[in-house]
């Protein structure tokens, strides 16, 4: 039946008309100068052409943020189209593994086609390569040679004409405005993605934007073993930037990814050469650390992703390069062993930069094409080889126990994972095994999956390796580069945004590239040598760290019976609430990110809410549905007790003309927790009488001079130049002074210090990157002041991201509180890399400054960073609630511990106790162990003694408390850490510590921070 209804359709096919060119559709070839074909046109050619043949279909893959609906173009030969069902299901079966053996698998790949993705990139500033998408699909539909027909027959292409459809038409639309005007080059006003538009690829695991979770969606569907995703710009002068890439890497992919991306990018440089197409260039220092690259993330699933950079000058306007523009130990055009083929200057035009990304992604076919069978092996070797892995070494399983300090926030934690394409279980009843316990509920993963490298790479703390220093590189852009990178511009100048660099510390950086340009800082700045090579983007991300989710690692394997008591689970619900009683008043915690979605959807409602003044707890009245919903477990009171009121809070938010990212990422996530606000420009803060509108007003992560000077005139149409100015910085201040609360993130932090004099120091300023640095990494902080309001509901120490922030310092004249502080007895260090971690110890994190009658919020790290910060969002979130009211009454209470109740703070004040006894004991230790012979006798008896009273006195007294306190998770946090009490106690008696310094046991034995 299905042979005859092939026979039939052939007469049709042959009678189809001949593929249309696209200049015949567009008016114009694809990279022709000067034009651009916009998502839309795009779109309009790819259906013409695919009703012109049968090796091109059209598939939706879903819609855009702004709604646009999005298609891709899967591209092979006829037949194989026929059957692209049956090839999907090989490809999914290899990447799973489960119930396959080797030579089933074998046989699998032999009859299957190689599925590789190539897409139009996402960075939308870089144009050519959804330009040459277009020509790339006509070429390969219309294409008589072997070298096509053996792609064609082995490989079944995934062609995105876009992954950022809607920047694509954004960008189309501002270059078509200016071409031909002094601001053609010009940078786009504005964010290039909805809310966060270069960081579109730093989403990669988190999968917060839509565009994130279409293209997961689409690798969990057609398992593609090949990403290939292009960017442009490339390190001046090389034309193209491509693998090998430089060190160092993510630990846990299978080392076969990066084997085939080597062999990638090796044939792509001998294929441009051979081509004709000289200026290749690899390695150099753009890295693969960081998991959440849109291609790299893929690397976790099995799948060998890469990215290259092709060079730009701005948009499809060309330019003309001389030698001497070229950085000093590139004029001679020397032969390198990783640039072979030295570009010598000359003309660089748009359809040059689609030339190579032809030539590129036809050396990636072809050489997929000729390893059709061994890379669909090879995805099945790594899958094999990882649930190999934890089959043999742990951990064995993670566990996100449902009972948490913010329970709302693991659901997502969970959800997350399984968005991933990780496989989530959940406990169908209590059991006790293999070590570990799992209470109903709890969302368990078992790690002899495929994937689960993702896990340990998500879950694992970083220790960014200390590398040789790195080799002499030349120039700007890599991993997302710039719109623009006109010669010799340092990396550490956002090139294309001359008037914001002045803030030097990486600042923020636009929609435009600025902010990867600001990470790429080339190392040997002043000529000091860097203690290691310096990391291309951020270098510890440990997501429950980040997401303040407590998980637990599973040493022992997993037993068929606990296995047969864990359910697969397709998604993880959303935990709903439980209203006991029926008000008026209801009292709920203040510990979980959800109660803020409840209180601001109570507000809405005309309810009343207010915070307790020494508890983390919210009263509410009415609205339990509402409470329920939002996944708040709330009791009832008869009325609510003392507490400060709380307002629905008018909010504005800063939005320069820049793009700026952090900008975005604070927008959704304000949508997300429905935190109602207005979106004000520089004209607005200008005009001033901003008290009259609003309570609360928020500058996000950006620097000094981007918000005082903005874009230099001249560089962009008149009414995108410039920064608040002078006018806006008095109009701020007018408005904290008649008591708005102005509330400043990352190194906005700064502006209000510069602006507003504040009397501090900012402690790392002008500090050498040989004496500190660095570059998002996971801090410890203590809250200094648990009763304030702008802290409730954080734990006692909180981990923060940390970005090349400040860190502050307050003189005497400084009125206001810490809020919080970097540890002080320690180094805060918990993911990624820090040094000169003494220089910041015990200084400040988050302030409350006061000023006039109104406040400033300093919060001098990244506390929404990426939508991935969970753990400190309530800084950003009380904040917005924060007012005069409130402040005149908060107490200065000292020496509480918060994040809890009297119960928790009397163990905790016990633990402290406690820990100050183990002093003494590893003093002891030490004496006993460094006496030789017969004096050792009496050293010897006075450590017994004082060991048998500790574990008969003290320890008990601290399981006493613990069983006071209520709180499930607290109540396990304790219970872990007295363990680690008992452990500890018993190897002082028999282990010689004499030579260990009491911080690193303390560490050692995770008796360091007190939870
Ligand atoms: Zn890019």
């Amino acid at each position: 039946m299905k042979l005859a209804a092939a026979l039939l359709l052939l007469p049709l096919g042959i009678a189809r008309a001949q593929p249309p060119t696209p200049e015949s559709v567009l008016g114009h070839k694809p990279g022709d100068d000067f034009y651009l074909a916009s998502y839309d046109e795009s779109l309009g050619y790819f259906q013409k052409l695919a009703k012109a043949t049968d090796k091109l279909k059209l598939v939706q893959v879903g819609k855009t943020t702004q709604g646009r609906d999005w298609y891709i173009a899967v591209i092979s030969a006829a037949k194989n189209l026929a059957a692209l069902d049956k090839y999907k299901d090989t490809a999914r079966r290899l990447a799973l593994v489960k119930g396959l053996t080797d030579a089933q698998a074998r046989e699998l790949a032999h009859n299957g086609k190689v599925i590789v993705h190539i897409d139009g990139g996402l960075h939308a500033t870089e144009v050519a390569h959804a330009q040459h998408t277009i020509q790339l699909a006509y070429n390969l539909v219309t294409g008589a040679d072997a070298e096509t027909a053996a792609i064609l027959d082995n490989v079944i292409l995934l062609l995105w004409f876009s992954i950022n459809p809607d920047g694509q038409n954004m960008v189309v639309n501002w270059y078509r405005a200016n071409v031909g005007t002094p601001f053609e080059v010009s940078n786009l006003p504005g964010l290039y993605q909805e809310y966060i538009g270069h960081d579109n690829n730093r989403d990669g695991y988190m999968n917060n934007m839509i565009e994130s979770q279409v293209i997961t969606r689409a690798n969990l569907e057609f398992y593609p073993q090949v990403f290939y995703n292009h960017h442009q710009t490339a390190p001046f002068p090389a034309r193209i930037w491509i693998p090998p890439f430089g060190d160092p890497v993510s630990l846990n992919p299978h080392p076969l990814m990066y084997r085939w991306v080597n062999v990638f990018g090796t044939a792509m440089a001998a294929y441009l050469d051979e081509h004709d197409m000289p200026g290749a260039m690899h390695r150099g220092r753009f890295d693969d650390w960081y998991p959440g690259f849109v291609d790299h993330v893929n690397n976790f699933r099995n799948t060998v992703s890469f990215l290259t950079e092709t060079a730009l000058y701005r948009f499809a306007t060309p330019h003309f390069y001389t030698t001497d523009e070229f950085p000093q130990d590139k004029r001679d055009l020397r032969t390198e062993v990783f640039y072979s083929s030295p570009w010598r200057g000359g003309w660089w035009r748009l359809g040059d930069a689609v030339r190579y990304m032809l030539g590129s992604s036809m050396a990636v076919l072809d050489t997929a094409a000729k390893n059709r069978e061994e890379l669909q092996y090879d995805r099945y070797r790594a899958g094999r080889d990882v649930v190999a892995r934890f089959t043999k070494d742990p951990p064995y399983a993670y566990i996100i126990p449902r009972a948490q300090r913010d329970p709302n926030t693991a659901a997502i934690l969970a959800e997350k994972l399984i968005i991933d394409g990780i496989e989530m279980h959940q406990a169908t009843r209590d059991l006790t095994a293999d070590g570990a316990t799992y209470k109903e509920g709890d969302w368990v993963v078992l790690m002899d999956q495929p994937f689960a490298a993702l896990v340990k790479e998500l879950f694992d703390v970083q220790k960014y390796p200390e590398l040789p220093h790195p080799p002499p590189v030349t120039a700007a852009g890599g991993r997302g580069g710039g719109a623009a990178s006109p010669p010799a511009t340092p990396a550490a100048t956002p090139a294309a945004t001359p008037a914001v660099t002045a803030g030097g510390r990486g600042a923020a950086g636009g929609g435009r590239g600025a902010a990867a340009g600001g990470r790429g800082t080339p190392a040997a700045a002043g000529g000091q040598a860097p203690p290691a090579q310096l990391p291309y983007d951020v270098t510890g991300w440990t997501l429950p760290i980040q997401m303040g989710v407590e998980t637990v690692a599973v040493s022992q394997p997993v037993s068929d019976a606990t296995r047969r008591q864990l359910r697969k689970i397709e998604r993880a619900d959303p935990i709903q609430g439980k209203v006991e009683g029926s008000g008026p008043v209801f009292a709920f915690s203040h510990n979980s990110n959800a109660s803020l979605i409840a209180v601001n959807d109570i507000l809405a409602a005309g309810g009343t809410v207010s915070f307790a003044k020494t508890e983390p707890t919210i009263y509410a009245t009415g609205h339990a549905d509402l409470l329920r919903k939002s996944g708040v477990n709330a009791s009832s009171l008869k009325e609510a007790p003392d507490a400060w009121p709380v307002k629905k809070p008018r909010i504005a938010l800063y939005e320069p003309w820049m793009g700026v990212i952090d900008e975005g990422w604070t927008r959704w996530i304000l949508e997300q927790y429905r935190f109602p606000f207005t979106r004000v420009h520089n004209p607005d803060i200008q005009a001033g009488h901003l008290r009259e509108h609003y309570d609360t007003l928020v500058i996000a992560e950006m620097g000094t001079r981007q918000i005082m000077d903005g874009m230099a005139p001249g560089s962009v149409p008149g009414q995108y130049a410039g920064g608040i100015g002078e006018t806006g910085a008095q109009a701020l201040r007018d408005f904290v002074t008649q008591g708005g609360t102005l509330v400043t993130l990352g190194n906005a932090t700064l502006f209000a210090m510069d602006e507003f004099s504040l009397p501090l120091t900012n402690v790392v300023a002008g500090l050498p990157q040989s004496q500190f640095f660095c570059s998002g990494s996971l801090l410890r902080t203590e809250i200094k002041e648990p009763n304030h309001p702008a802290v409730a509901g954080l734990p006692a120490t909180p981990a923060v991201m940390f970005e090349r922030n400040p860190v502050f310092d307050t003189k005497p004249a400084f009125r206001g509180k810490v809020l919080a502080a970097y540890l002080k007895d320690r180094n805060p260090l918990i993911s990624g890399f820090l040094l000169g971690a003494e220089t910041i110890q015990g200084k400040a994190a988050a302030l409350d400054a006061n000023y006039g009658s109104g406040h400033i919020i300093m919060l001098a790290f990244r506390p929404q960073w990426r939508g991935q910060a969970h753990g400190t969002y309530k800084f950003l979130f009380n904040a917005l609630y924060y007012n005069q009211a409130m402040a005149q009454e908060a107490p200065a209470r000292e020496g509480g511990r918060g994040g809890g109740n009297p119960q928790q703070s009397a163990w905790r004040r016990e633990a402290e106790s406690v820990k100050t006894d183990l002093s003494k004991l590893v003093d002891q230790n030490r004496a006993y162990f460094t006496a030789r012979g017969p004096a050792a006798a009496e050293p010897g008896k006075s450590l017994e003694s004082a060991l048998d009273a500790f574990q008969r006195d003290r320890l008990p007294q601290l399981d006493d408390l613990r069983a006071q306190v209520e709180d499930a998770a607290a109540a396990r946090r304790f219970a872990a850490y007295s363990a680690q009490l008992k452990k500890f106690a018993v190897d002082l008696r028999t282990k010689d510590f004499s030579a260990s310094k009491l911080d690193d046991l303390l560490e050692q034995y995770k008796l360091a921070v007190i939870p």
